[in-house]
């Protein structure tokens, strides 16, 4: 049986630098069609709120997903451009539309996870932060985690789990799809009931795949062969569709084709209760 679990990392929520990043890489590539979108696009900032498409989409087929929000504290440094893009455009959790929508998807079924800071992966007491704040929207435990640029250090997962994660789903590709150094099952590297959720398709890079459809199925495969859970990341920005062709489409394709291998879907949260009460 194919299992599949559904997610997006909540990076930001309004397009702003991006306007400007945009054009200026449009002027760069001499592509003077993408300088008159962004031109066209002035002021359709909201356009970078996924939430709208993602529950439409994933209601039609009955399905839900997991939620990783951000909750980024990085200072902006002037003298490291580095760090503008990620301290940039980024939202405040506490925004009264940030929680709202965070206390809807929790109370209507979807889960709501951690997406960790960019230095969280190497710092307890961001992980604990960032673990309560969202806790104490909801109002209950969160048990997952997805560290921001798939950051992963050789402590991190000791210490997503002294911060009381349950799970993280980290481990995969930040350049192709498919799964990180061959491991498709879900593992448990601390030897206890923490559980590392590989994830095997990302939106940036299933859109740069060649034969993607053909990739898909062999990921497919390897996950009902190995009694896995295909884990598939979309972020929430990207359903923008000037910005992000075909993203959205294929979003919807993707769970077309899981449903014709007679997919079952799960949150990662339920999928993680599952694998602990049958003793995996
Ligand atoms: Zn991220």
């Amino acid at each position: 049986m194919l299992r599949v679990a559904l997610s997006h990392d909540v990076d930001r929520i309004t397009k702003s630098h991006q306007f400007i990043t945009r054009t200026w890489r449009s002027i760069y590539s001499a592509d003077y069609r993408g300088v008159l979108n962004q031109i066209k696009d002035l002021g359709r900032s909201n356009q970078y709120w996924g939430f709208d498409e993602v529950i439409k989409i994933e209601s039609e087929f009955g399905v839900k997903s997991t939620f990783f929000f951000l909750n980024e504290s990085l200072r902006t440094n002037i003298l490291s451009p580095n760090s503008w893009k990620l301290s940039m455009g980024r939202y405040n959790i506490h925004d009264r539309k940030v929680v709202n929508i965070i206390k809807w998807l929790d109370t209507n079924g979807w889960e709501i996870g951690v997406h960790g800071s960019y230095l969280s992966f190497k710092n307890l007491n961001l992980l604990i932060s960032e673990k309560k704040t969202l806790e104490s929207i909801v109002g209950h435990e969160i048990i997952g985690i997805r560290q921001h640029y798939i950051n992963i250090a050789d402590t991190t997962w000791q210490l997503q789990f002294n911060a009381g994660f349950k799970y993280d789903s980290t481990w995969g590709l930040g350049e192709e799809i498919g799964y990180r150094e061959n491991i498709v099952k879900p593992f448990s590297p601390l030897n206890n009931s923490f559980r590392v959720i590989p994830f095997a398709v990302m939106d940036s890079c299933f859109a740069s795949t060649p034969n993607k459809w053909d990739k898909l199925q062999t990921i497919i495969d390897q996950t009902i062969e190995n009694d896995a859970i295909l884990v598939i990341n979309w972020h929430t920005n990207n359903y923008s569709e000037l910005d992000f062709p075909d993203y959205k489409k294929n979003y919807i394709k993707i769970i077309e084709t899981c449903i014709k291998n007679g997919a079952k879907f799960y949150t990662l949260k339920d999928y993680y209760n599952q694998i602990l009460s049958n003793g995996h």
